[in-house]
């Protein structure tokens, strides 16, 4: 149990859904917020608007206290899950632009920005004051740095043609954007997971206490049925 006052009764539920590229996390997190009644927390919208906002800027990916002073007090809004299992909307200072962080681009825009250690420390609060009533928590680092002491904490994995194939299948269903051959898209995958595990700051990395779901092979709904029942099993509902 440690020192991190696990299983409060009334701490708020907070569970996080870590991985790299195209494991699912985005479809399992929200179903699992469904299920459960939980606000979503995706923290990769959150790097994704920023490298958003920076590009119209003119701010460069690498620019890090021009970034870091960007994120401070980053005025973002993450939507209620629609009820037809849509795409959570996503706002920066009241603009929707739920569409224009999810195109390749933003992709490796995100993976830069967040590589940054000032622009991962002005977001911290940020996320945690998101979070900290209560959400699904799905990013990279959010069993390691941003929420510690949850107590329900998944890293979920695929094989590469696995997880390049659910990343294609995102992209073609964004409304008009460009989608990338497969081919591509499976060298921008492993391309971003290279980056972002071996980072210094935050780099992506299973929690020592969390839960490894591989969901090559396996259906979603499948996935989504194995951490609900981890978590139903923790808490004896
Ligand atoms: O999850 P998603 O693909 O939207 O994340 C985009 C990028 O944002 C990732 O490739 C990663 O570099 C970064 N990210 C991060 N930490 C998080 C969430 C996302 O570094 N908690």
């Amino acid at each position: 149990m440690g020192p991190h006052e696990r299983h409060r009764p009334s701490a708020p539920l907070v569970v996080v859904i870590d991985g790299p590229a195209g494991a699912g996390k985005t479809t399992v997190a929200r179903a699992v917020a469904r299920a459960l009644g939980l606000p979503l927390l995706d923290t990769g919208a959150i790097y994704r608007t920023l490298a958003l906002v920076a590009q119209r800027r003119a701010i460069a990916w690498d620019d890090e206290p021009g970034l870091a002073a960007l994120a401070v007090a980053f005025p973002i809004a993450l939507g209620e899950l629609p009820a037809d299992g849509g795409p959570q909307a996503v706002r920066y200072a009241g603009e929707d632009v739920t569409a224009a962080i999810r195109t390749p681009a933003m992709s490796q825009g995100a993976s830069k920005v967040s590589a940054l250690p000032a622009v991962r420390a002005a977001l911290l609060g940020i996320q945690r004051a998101l979070g900290d009533r209560g959400c699904v928590a799905e990013g990279r680092d959010m069993g390691t740095v941003v929420f510690p002491d949850a107590p329900h904490k998944f890293f979920l994995t695929a094989d590469l043609p696995t997880r390049a194939l659910r990343r294609h299948a995102e992209l073609a269903a964004n409304p008009g954007a460009a989608v990338p051959s497969l081919d591509e898209v499976q060298r921008e995958v492993a391309e971003r997971d290279a980056r972002d595990s071996s980072r210094a700051a935050a780099p992506l990395r299973q929690a020592d206490d969390a839960v490894l779901v591989d969901s090559s092979g396996v259906g979603i709904d499948a996935v989504v049925e194995r951490v609900l029942e981890h978590i139903r099993a923790a808490t004896g509902a």
